[in-house]
């Protein structure tokens, strides 16, 4: 049985640096420590939060749940082909290192996603993205153990029911389950993404032949650390925001009265995905602080927690923000990050 500590504080487990207590804390190391650690939220009646890295987390109360903290650990090649390999990565690896991990293996198609912060079992949740890449297109499967009869279920790409920052893990099985390993589908020649604007500028000088695998990742890696702020030093979670789609006739209707706004045309849902960061800094926010909150200085898509204090602050600023941007333009913002404690949040085993 893992230990189980009560009365637990997250301020160091969550990169908003938001400082909330846990009614139970464990960490669990293995696929039997997690059915352990469900066995007691369960004779307890608890609430059981999966933790990962963190940093797609607002931490808004002291929270009455069993926080499993998944801190499973491994890489194995499981099979290849002359030109595939597929690789199992536990849920508690940290990301970057695992992205680091296959490119010097050889294994192609995460560079794109070089720096997310966070771990591997949490990775499909929002089918994370940047750079011009998705999760959902290096994904085979995964296998989770299903809070309510603690069996393992594997699930393939198709039921992750993957979309822009989104899968089955945040609607229709929200809070059902716990991701004990991924395992991908990775090239052994590269086939680089390069489209993403600021990732092709970064990388004109070289021809477009001769760039590396590396080279995106290390190009990727350096844009991040100049665009984001490094949670470390100041408290934040990523993009606060998702980025909203509206109609074309709407994006048409808002270019009139707005010319320089900026939006992509989205292929999978024919809609246009606008810039939320446009919307908030336009709205007048960047900069803006809010008690203990702030928006970012040079990033309005990122909001932080200068001071450390109670991430309500930060949602506070969050809902301001969204009712003037709905005001203005007349597009509803949708946070980003889980939200803890909302109604439906954590799962009863
Ligand atoms: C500076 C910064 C930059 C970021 N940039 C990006 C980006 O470019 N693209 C992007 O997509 N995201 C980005 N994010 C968001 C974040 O890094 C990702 O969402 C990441 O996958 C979260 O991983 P985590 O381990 O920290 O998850 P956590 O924050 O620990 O958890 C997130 C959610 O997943 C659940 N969960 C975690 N692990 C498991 C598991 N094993 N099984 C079941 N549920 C689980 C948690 O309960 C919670 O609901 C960024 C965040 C920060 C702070």
């Amino acid at each position: 049985m893992p230990l189980i500590l009560p009365e637990f504080n997250l301020a160091r487990l969550n990169t908003l640096a938001s400082p909330v207590t846990a009614w139970a804390y464990t960490s669990v190391a293995s696929r039997e420590e997690v059915a352990e650690a469900i066995g007691y939220a369960k004779e307890y009646k608890l609430p059981v939060l999966p933790l990962g890295g963190g940093s797609n987390l607002v931490l808004a109360a002291n929270l009455n749940a069993l926080v499993v903290h998944l801190n499973l650990r491994g890489i194995e090649l499981v099979d290849e082909s002359d030109s595939e390999v597929w690789v199992r990565a536990q849920a508690g690896e940290n990301w970057h290192e695992f992205v680091q991990y296959c490119l010097n293996m050889g294994w192609y198609g995460l560079e794109n996603l070089s720096l997310i912060p966070g771990s591997v079992g949490a990775a499909p949740i929002q089918n994370i993205g940047a750079y011009g890449v998705e999760l959902e297109s290096v994904f085979a499967e995964l296998s989770a153990i299903e809070l309510s009869s603690q069996l393992a279920v594997t699930f393939t790409r198709d039921s992750c029911g993957f979309a822009y920052r989104d899968s089955v893990f945040k609607n229709r099985l929200k809070d059902q389950y716990i991701i004990c390993d991924v395992t991908f589908k990775l090239q052994k020649t590269p086939q680089l993404v390069l489209g993403y604007p600021a990732l092709a500028e970064r990388l004109a000088d070289i021809p477009e032949t001769e760039i590396t695998p590396q080279q995106v990742s290390a190009a990727v890696t350096a844009i991040r650390r100049e665009k984001l702020p490094d949670p470390a030093q100041t408290p934040n979670a990523g993009s606060f925001f998702k980025n909203p789609m509206v109609p074309q006739a709407q994006f048409a209707a808002l270019q009139q009265q707005y010319p320089d706004i900026v939006g992509y045309p989205d292929s999978a849902s024919g809609q246009v995905k606008l810039a939320a960061g446009w919307l908030i800094d336009r709205a007048g926010f960047k900069g803006a602080t809010r008690k203990s909150a702030a928006v970012h200085k040079d990033q309005a898509l990122v909001l932080t927690n200068p001071g450390k204090q109670s991430a309500r602050y930060v949602l506070e600023l969050a809902r301001e923000i969204s009712a003037t941007v709905n005001e203005l333009y007349g597009v509803a913002l949708e946070i980003e990050p889980r939200v803890y404690p909302s109604d439906d949040s954590a799962a009863a085993p």
